[in-house]
C-alpha cells in the first residue's frame, strides 16, 4: 500500500528535523490531515515568513527581528566579558539563568572533522575582532561537554591564547536534585576536577 504521493512529501520533510525519525514524521503528516485549510495556511505562512521576519545579528549571530539585536545593548558592550556558544538558542537558555550579563558570540556549530566541519566555517575571525573591539577580558566558553564541544573549547583557548584575556568554561558537574550512585563515571570525575570552594 503506498502513501499518496503529497503525503509521501510532507513525510519526507518532516524528517529534515532533528530527532524525527520516520514513526513521528509520520504521525505528523497524518495529523495536519485533520487540520482546515485556514489553519493549515497560517502554519504556511508562518514558515514562509522566517526569511523576511527573523535574520541573525551583524555584530553576534544572535536572532534578531531588529537592527541591532537585544544582546548587542550599549550596556553590555562595555561590561568586557564575551560568552562562547554555539548556537543563537544557547543564549536564550544562559539568559534564563541571570547570571551573565556580557555580550555573546555564536559560533555556529562545533568542531567535527568526521561531518568536514572545520575552523573555517565557525566565526572564529569574528569573535577575535570582537575581543579587541570591545577590550574584553575574559571569553566565557559555553560548549556542549561532548567531544565536539571539548575539541572547540581546547581550539578556542589556544587561538586565544596570545591575547591577553582569560578563558573560563563552563563547570562541569552533578545534575540539580541527582544522587551519587545515580551519577556515571565520566560526569563525577569532572565535577570532581572542577570542585568549588565551599
Ligand atoms: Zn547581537
Amino acid at each position: 500500500m503506498r502513501y499518496p504521493s503529497h503525503l509521501l512529501k510532507l513525510i519526507q520533510a518532516f524528517r529534515k528535523l532533528p530527532g524525527v525519525g520516520n514513526k513521528s514524521a509520520e504521525r505528523f503528516a497524518f495529523h495536519l490531515m485533520n487540520w482546515d485549510r485556514g489553519t493549515l495556511s497560517e502554519m504556511a505562512e508562518l514558515i514562509k515568513r522566517i526569511p523576511d521576519e527573523i535574520h541573525s545579528c551583524a555584530e553576534c549571530g544572535c536572532f534578531t527581528d531588529k537592527e541591532s539585536c537585544q544582546f548587542c545593548h550599549p550596556e553590555r558592550l562595555t561590561t568586557g566579558v564575551l560568552c562562547v556558544i554555539a548556537s543563537p538558542r544557547d543564549a536564550y537558555a544562559i539568559e534564563e539563568t541571570r547570571e551573565f550579563k556580557g555580550i555573546y558570540q555564536v559560533l555556529g556549530g562545533l568542531l567535527s572533522p568526521l561531518d568536514g566541519i572545520g575552523p573555517d566555517l565557525l566565526a572564529i575571525p569574528s569573535l577575535l575582532r570582537r575581543i579587541q573591539t570591545f577590550n574584553v577580558r575574559e571569553v566565557v566558553i559555553a560548549l556542549d561537554s561532548t567531544l565536539e564541544g571539548d575539541t572547540t573549547a581546547l581550539y578556542i583557548k589556544r587561538e586565544l591564547d596570545s591575547l591577553s584575556v582569560i578563558t573560563s568554561r563552563l563547570a562541569f558537574g552533578l545534575p540539580m536534585g541527582s544522587s551519587l550512585d545515580y551519577v556515571d563515571g565520566g560526569t563525577l570525575a569532572r565535577a570532581f576536577a572542577g570542585r568549588g570552594k565551599f
